[in-house]
């Protein structure tokens, strides 16, 4: 059988690594080769690069409601190809196919949503002090953008920095995700079909410290946008900035999910198990910090496992979670877990591989809530990017709040209720950059910045408007009117 090899994607067509070097791609419910991807080096990503440097200045001349027509060609192809997308994503990432196809959907309706921007890039004008000078902004294109994104939400990833990208009249360079490489392909191809000019988007496929770590390096990368880990993302932040490059980080997240003694119990179930464990933990938005008042810390606690119980594993329609991505990935939370137990923490649910016949292969973790860990815990601190989360006991919300404060990371944070002062009272004062109120701690639309404080980020948001600031420079434009050089119809100097 031949094994299909996603090569990378330059100057508007698939390209072969130069060395000829493979990766090998598994399906991750059941451990088949899938494919294979290009392992692509520097070599390679300055053959990207420089596709995409060539690309720029016409792309950027293009005014933006025409960049914008053509970002809308890519929509409808989305939509056309929406079905071979959510297969494609529910094969490379183990997602269950309601999921993948309400992820595809989502990068669509932010697709079209930046498409649109095309005809809304808005300035400001401005008034000034000096009579008759009138001033205006503009924005202007940074020039190449390097963006690199993990697999979690693959195609929701790529369109979240691709569309605004190009809006703004950047040409772009994307680093596809290890464990998605197939879906970029799919992307770039639709970019060819919309009749995106060619160079304009590009792909490297290939590992992160090795063709990564090259798209950061190259000097002719004006804007780094990368989504993924805290420590890659600060080595990121200082290699891109000593060249000054405009950086943009989407982070980690270890958000907490708080539960108050007059929350709707079952409404709260509800959205505890679809924060922690869809998409099988894998959310920056994931809320692995369950933080319940301790009269209903019970009564909500036996609900939560009742739920988790429920849980259906594996990858046909209606499962609620699958495989976590990848056997390291696996291996590592696993082990997390492991250490949780020796520090103390019970394991109230889940903490293994599932063993039944169709999921012993796979890289599957059984939903996992553990309590009794201290705040200096491992897993109260770190991250796991998996279905792990751990339940909390506290007597009231200004402890709720300290405990949800008690974190490196600010990302999203949840808080149910039925009390409007104890609500508000909480998103202004939690550490997040998304607060909810009776939701899960995921669940941003295309049109809400996005991102977080701390550790989780540095300070930028994608997407909504916000985004439009990480692809473009501002300028401001000054006229002055020098009335003495106008005559009337008399030749009078008006
Ligand atoms: P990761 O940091 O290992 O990899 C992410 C991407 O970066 C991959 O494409 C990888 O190849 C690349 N990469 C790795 N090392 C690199 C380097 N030295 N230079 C350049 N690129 C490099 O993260 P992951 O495990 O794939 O994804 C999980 C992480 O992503 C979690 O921390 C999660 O919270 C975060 N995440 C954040 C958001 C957000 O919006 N804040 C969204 C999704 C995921």
């Amino acid at each position: 059988m031949t094994i299909a090899r996603i090569a990378n994607w330059i100057g508007g067509k698939a390209s072969q690594p130069h060395r000829d070097a493979w990766l090998d791609k598994f399906n991750p419910h059941d451990a088949a080769l899938l494919c294979q991807f290009a392992d692509s080096d520097a070599a390679d990503v300055e053959r990207a690069v420089s596709a995409a440097a060539l690309a720029f200045p016409a792309w950027a001349e293009l005014p933006p409601v025409a960049r914008g027509q053509i970002l809308m060609r890519i929509v409808d192809a989305m939509k056309h190809h929406a079905d071979d997308l959510a297969k494609c994503i529910a094969v490379e990432t183990g997602k269950p196919p309601q999921d993948a196809k309400g992820e595809t959907a989502g990068a669509i309706l932010l697709a079209e949503y930046f498409a649109g921007e095309g005809m809304r890039l808005f300035g400001r004008s401005l008034t000034s002090g000096m009579p008759g000078k009138y001033s205006h902004t503009v924005r202007k294109p940074h020039g190449v953008a390097g963006l690199i994104v993990p697999a979690n939400t693959p195609i929701a990833n790529i369109a979240w920095k691709t569309l605004p990208a190009l809006i703004c009249g950047n040409s772009v360079v994307l680093k596809a995700a290890e464990d998605a490489p197939r879906i970029a392909q799919l992307f770039a191809e639709m970019t060819r079909d919309a009749g995106l000019p060619d160079g304009v988007f590009n792909v490297v496929q290939g590992r992160g410290q090795l063709a990564g770590a090259a798209l950061v390096t190259d000097a002719r990368v004006s804007v780094v946008s990368f989504t993924g880990s805290t420590c890659v993302g600060r080595w990121i932040a200082e290699t891109a900035g000593r060249r000054l490059a405009r950086v943009s980080l989407e982070l980690g997240g270890k958000n907490p999910f708080v539960v108050c003694d007059d929350a709707d119990l079952d409404e709260a179930v509800h959205w505890a198990a679809l924060s922690a464990f869809s998409n099988a933990g894998q959310r920056c938005a994931a809320g692995s910090r369950i933080i319940v008042f301790k009269s209903v810390y019970e009564r909500f606690r036996e609900k939560l496992l009742a739920r988790v119980a429920s849980l259906k594993l594996g990858v046909s329609v209606g499962c609620d979670l699958g495989p976590v991505m990848n056997r390291r990935q696996q291996q590592a939370i696993l082990a997390a877990v492991e250490r949780a137990r020796q520090e103390g923490g019970r394991v109230l649910c889940g903490g293994a591989a599932p063993q039944e016949v169709d999921l012993a292969a796979g890289c599957y973790v059984q939903p996992t809530l553990i309590e009794g860990l201290a705040l200096e815990a491992e897993l109260s601190g770190k991250e796991i990017f998996g279905p792990v989360a751990v339940l909390y006991e506290v007597n009231n919300l200004e402890e709720a709040l300290a405990l949800a404060n008690a974190s490196e990371y600010g990302l999203t944070a949840a808080i149910h209720t039925r009390d409007v002062d104890r609500a508000m009272w909480f998103a202004q004062r939690v550490w997040a950059g998304v607060a909810n109120v009776n939701m899960g701690t995921f669940g941003s639309e295309p049109h809400m910045p996005f991102g977080g404080f701390g550790a989780s980020g540095n300070g930028t948001r994608e997407p909504g408007v916000e985004a439009l600031d990480v692809y473009s420079e501002l300028k401001n434009i000054s006229f002055l009117v020098r009335s003495k050089l106008i005559h009337s119809a008399r030749g009078d100097t008006i």
